[in-house]
C-alpha cells in the first residue's frame, strides 16, 4: 500500500460515508441520537480537505487521525482518529506497506479502538465489524470486508453495552450499531483501493 493507494482508500472512503450519510443517521436515530452520519460526513470532508498534497502513507493517514479528532464531536471521531494515528505509527516510515505491514497497521489501529473505547467485541460497536475483519485478513484485504459487513449485520441481535446506544438497554437489540455499518464501509474502501491500484 503505497501514498496514491492510501490517499485514494481516504477518498473512496469519503465518497462512502457521503453517499450512506443519510443511512447512517438513520441507523443511529434507533438506538442513538442521529448524528453518526454527518459527524463521519463532516470528519471527512475535513480530512479531504486538509489531507497534504505529499506524504508516505504514514503521514496521510496521521493527518486524516488529526483531523477527526478535532473535528468530530461524537465519540466516533476520537475512536476512528485513535484507530488511523495507531495505524500511523504503526507504518511510519515506509514509503510503501506490505500486506503484513497492513495487517500490523490495522492490528494497532483495532488495539487503539479497544483503549480508547474500552468495549469489547459483543458490546454492539464498531469492534464488532473490526473483530472479524482481522481474523479474515490473512485471507486478503476483500475477505476482510466481507467479515466486517457480515460482522456489522450481526450488531443487530446484540444488547448494547457501550455508548449511547446502552442507554436503551433491551431496546437496543433490533437495529444495526451504525458504527459498525461505517466501520464495514471502511474496510470496503480499503479493499477497493489496494485492488484497483496496485
Ligand atoms: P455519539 O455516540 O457520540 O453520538 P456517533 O453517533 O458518531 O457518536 O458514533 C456512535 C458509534 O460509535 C456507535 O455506533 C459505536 O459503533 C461507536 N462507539 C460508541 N462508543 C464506543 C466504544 N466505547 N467503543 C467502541 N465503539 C464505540
Ligand atoms: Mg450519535
Amino acid at each position: 500500500m503505497n501514498s496514491a493507494q492510501t490517499r485514494q482508500f481516504l477518498q473512496l472512503y469519503a465518497g462512502s460515508i457521503h453517499a450512506h450519510a443519510q443511512q447512517l443517521t438513520d441507523l443511529d436515530a434507533a438506538i442513538g441520537d442521529a448524528d453518526h452520519g454527518s459527524n463521519m460526513e463532516r470528519g471527512m470532508t475535513a480530512v479531504l480537505a486538509a489531507l497534504p498534497e505529499r506524504g508516505t502513507p504514514a503521514e496521510l493517514l496521521k493527518s486524516a487521525a488529526m483531523t477527526l479528532i478535532s473535528k468530530v464531536g461524537g465519540a466516533s471521531g476520537p475512536l476512528y482518529g485513535t484507530a488511523f494515528l495507531r495505524a500511523a505509527t504503526s507504518a511510519a516510515g515506509k514509503e510503501d506497506l506490505t500486506p503484513q505491514d497492513v495487517a500490523q497497521a490495522l492490528q494497532a489501529g483495532y488495539q487503539g479502538l479497544i483503549e480508547r473505547g474500552r468495549a469489547q467485541p459483543g458490546d454492539k460497536t464498531m469492534l464488532d465489524a473490526w473483530e472479524p475483519a482481522l481474523h479474515a485478513l490473512p485471507q486478503g484485504v476483500a475477505a476482510a470486508a466481507q467479515a466486517a459487513r457480515t460482522g456489522a449485520e450481526a450488531t443487530r441481535t446484540m444488547l448494547a453495552r457501550k455508548g449511547r446506544a446502552s442507554y436503551l438497554g433491551e431496546r437496543s437489540i433490533g437495529h444495526l450499531d451504525p458504527g459498525s455499518v461505517s466501520s464495514a464501509l471502511l474496510f470496503e474502501a480499503l479493499a477497493q483501493a489496494l485492488e484497483h491500484n496496485t
